[in-house]
C-alpha cells in the first residue's frame, strides 16, 4: 500500500471527523475535506506539468499548505523534498540543487525572514519569469515557485504563483490522479527528508512510502491513538519527528493533527492544548522544558492530556518525570531514531512501566531488527555493554539522495544501518542511548562519554548547562574540554568546577579545558552541534 491508498481509506471511514486543526492559521479540515484538497492539489500539480519521479520542495513552517502537499505528492508519485525554514540562500541552492527540485512551495516571509527575498536573491530571473517557466542560472532545474498566502491577503509577487490559485487549478477527481496512483509501488521514495546537521552537513535521506508509512503507523500502535485522539504538534514538519511521529501517526489512525503555531512558541502550545482540548503533546526536551518552565505554566487546563513522545535528542529523566506529574502526560513515551530510518528504531508502548519509559529509550520497535555490536569488530557486545546501535528492516532508506559512498558506508551489505549512536540493552531489552560515537572521548586509552560528565556537572547548584567534548592532544591523544553556562547572576571560576570533580569522578575525567559561554551552537531542531564547539577551541588554542 502507499501513502495514498492508506489515507483514502482512512478518509472514507472517518468522513466528516477532523483530520487537521491549525490554530494559528484558524483553519479546521476534516477527513473528506483533506481528501478533496490534496486531490485537487495533486491535479494541479500534474498540470504544472511534474510527473512521478520529480522532486517538489516545500520550505515552510507547519501549516495546512504543508500536509495538503505531503498528501498530494504521496498521491501522483511526487517526491516532496523537505526543506528547513532556517536555511539561508546558499544552503537553500544546495539542498534545491542537490536533488533537482522542479519545483517549490514557500512562504512570502516569516517574521523577520524574507523567504521570497532569499529566492529573489538567488534567482533574479525570478522578476519577470512566467509561472512554470523560470530559467536561473543559479537554480537550472526549478521552474515554478508558489508561495502561500493568507485568506485574503492581498498584492501578487512578480513570477511566483499564488498556493491558492495553484490549488483552483486543480479538479478534486482529475482522472490522472486516479490513473497514476494505481501504477505507483510502496517502495517507490516519497520524500527527501534532510539530517539535523548535528555533527556535519546534512544529508539527504531518501524514503519510500513504506519506509514512514509504517513506521507512522506503529509510533501510532505505541501511543494507542484512536479517532478520539487530539494530538498537539508544536515540532516543526520539516523533520522527521513532525512528519512522521506526528501527521503520519495521526492520519494512519483517524486522528486529529492539531498544529499550535508556525514557529515554536510555549505560551501558544499551552493554550492551544487547553483550547483544542488535546489528548496528546510531542515535543523535543528544550520545548518541554520551556512549557514545564514558563512563569504561566499553572494557569493552563492540562488535564485532557493523556500520551504524547519526547525524542529528538537525549531525554533528561528529570524532565520526563515533570511531564508526567505536572502535564498529566501519564503515557508518554521516549522516543529513538534517526532520520535515515524512518525515524524511529526504538520506543516504549504506553504500557511499559514508567521507570522504564522514563528512562530508557524502550524496546525495539515491532517488525524491525536491532543489534549492538562493537564498532571496531562488529561482533554483537554483550548486554549492559555499550556498542554501535545497528537496526535492519522496514525503516531503513532507500539511501542517501545521489551519494551511493556515503550510503555504503551507513548501510552494509547485509543490510544494516550502522547508526553512529553508541547503546546498551539490558537484560528485558530495554535500550538506553548513551551517546554518538564521533563525540565519544579516548584520553590516554580510557574511554570517557562525555554525557557522563555533562550530567554529573549538572548536579553543580551554579551550573544551568554544560557541553563537554574532546579535542585532540599530543600527550594523551585526546583532551577533554567542558563548555559551561552558569545559571544567570552566578559567578563561577573554573577552580570552583574542578574542587566539585575532585573526589568525585576519576581525575583523568576532570576536564583539561574549561570555559565560560553564554550559549551553545545549535541546529535549529535544538540540537547543540558539537563540532562546532570543537571547532571553536582549535582556533583558540591554536
Ligand atoms: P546529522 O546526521 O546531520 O549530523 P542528526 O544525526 O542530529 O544530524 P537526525 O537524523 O535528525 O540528525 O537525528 C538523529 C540523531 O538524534 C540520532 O542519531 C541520535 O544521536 C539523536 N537522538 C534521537 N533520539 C534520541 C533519544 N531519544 N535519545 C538520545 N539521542 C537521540
Ligand atoms: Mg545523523
Amino acid at each position: 500500500q502507499t501513502i495514498g491508498d492508506f489515507f483514502d481509506d482512512m478518509a472514507r471511514r472517518q468522513g466528516d471527523r477532523e483530520a487537521l486543526v491549525s490554530a494559528h492559521e484558524q483553519r479546521r479540515l476534516s477527513y473528506l475535506e483533506l481528501q478533496r484538497e490534496s486531490n485537487r492539489l495533486a491535479g494541479a500539480l500534474l498540470q504544472l506539468g511534474l510527473a512521478p519521479g520529480d522532486r517538489v520542495g516545500i520550505w515552510s513552517h507547519n501549516n495546512v499548505p504543508w500536509v495538503l502537499m505531503q498528501v498530494a505528492t504521496a498521491k501522483v508519485g511526487l517526491v516532496l523534498v523537505n526543506i528547513n525554514p532556517a536555511y539561508r540562500t546558499s544552503e537553500l541552492e544546495y539542498a534545491l540543487n542537490k536533488v533537482g527540485c522542479k519545483a517549490l512551495v514557500t512562504m512570502q516571509r516569516f517574521k523577520t525572514s524574507d523567504y521570497v527575498g532569499m529566492l529573489r536573491e538567488l534567482a533574479p530571473e525570478l522578476a519577470s519569469a512566467q509561472p512554470g517557466a523560470l530559467q536561473a542560472a543559479r537554480l537550472p532545474q526549478l521552474r515554478t515557485v508558489a508561495w502561500i498566502d493568507r485568506a485574503g491577503e492581498g498584492g501578487e509577487l512578480p513570477g511566483l504563483m499564488r498556493f491558492s490559485a495553484l490549488l483552483e487549478k486543480g479538479k478534486a477527481d482529475d482522472p490522472r490522479v486516479a490513473d497514476i496512483a494505481k501504477t505507483l509501488k510502496a517502495t517507490d521514495p516519497v520524500n527527501i527528508q534532510f539530517t539535523s546537521g548535528t555533527t556535519g552537513f546534512p544529508k539527504g535521506a531518501t524514503l519510500t512510502h513504506r519506509n514512514i508509512l509504517n513506521n507512522g503507523f506503529f509510533i501510532g500502535e505505541c501511543m494507542k491513538l484512536t479517532p478520539e485522539d487530539r494530538l498537539c504538534i508544536p515540532v516543526p514538519l520539516y523533520h522527521c519527528f513532525g512528519m512522521v511521529l506526528g501527521n503520519l501517526a495521526c492520519l494512519t489512525h483517524g486522528a486529529t493533527i492539531v498544529y499550535p503555531n508556525d514557529g515554536f512558541d510555549p505560551l501558544t502550545v499551552m493554550q492551544t492544548v487547553q483550547d483544542e482540548r488535546c489528548t496528546g503533546l510531542h515535543g523535543v526536551p528544550t520545548m518541554f522544558i520551556a512549557e514545564l518552565d514558563h512563569p504561566r505554566f499553572k494557569e493552563f487546563d492540562f488535564s485532557t492530556l493523556r500520551t504524547g513522545i519526547m525524542a529528538g535528542s537525549p531525554c533528561p529523566t528529570e524532565v520526563m518525570k515533570r511531564v508526567v506529574g505536572q502535564m498529566h502526560l501519564r503515557d508518554i513515551t521516549i522516543a529513538y531514531g534517526m532520520t535515515e530510518t524512518s525515524p524511529v528504531s526504538c520506543q516504549s508502548s504506553t504500557d511499559t512501566p514508567l521507570d522504564k519509559r522514563v528512562s530508557t529509550v524502550g524496546k525495539v520497535q515491532p517488525h524491525l531488527e536491532i543489534k549492538i555490536v562493537d564498532p571496531e569488530i562488529g561482533a554483537i557486545v554483550p548486554r549492559g555493554v555499550s556498542g554501535e546501535f545497528c537496526t535492519r528492516g522496514y525503516s531503513v532508506m532507500h539511501g542517501y539522495w545521489d551519494d551511493e559512498e556515503k550510503t555504503r558506508e551507513a548501510i552494509d551489505a547485509e543490510g544494516w544501518m550502522h547508526t553512529g549512536d553508541l547503546a546498551t540493552m539490558d537484560a528485558e531489552g530495554y535500550v538506553n542511548i548513551v551517546g554518538r560515537i564521533k563525540d565519544l572521548v579516548i584520553r590516554g586509552g580510557e574511554n570517557i562519554y562525555p554525557r557522563e560528565i555533562e550530567e554529573f556537572l549538572y548536579r553543580h547548584p551554579k551550573i544551568q548547562d554544560v557541553q563537554v567534548v574532546g579535542l585532540p592532544d599530543k600527550k594523551y591523544g585526546e583532551e577533554l574540554c567542558a563548555w559551561v553556562i552558569p545559571k544567570p547572576g552566578q559567578q563561577l571560576t573554573t577552580d570552583e568546577v574542578r574542587e566539585f570533580c575532585k573526589g568525585q569522578i576519576a581525575h583523568y575525567k576532570i576536564p583539561r579545558y574549561i570555559e565560560f559561554v553564554k550559549e551553545f551552537p545549535m541546529t535549529v531542531t535544538g540540537k547543540i552541534q558539537k563540532f562546532k564547539i570543537r571547532e571553536a577551541m582549535k582556533e583558540q588554542l591554536g
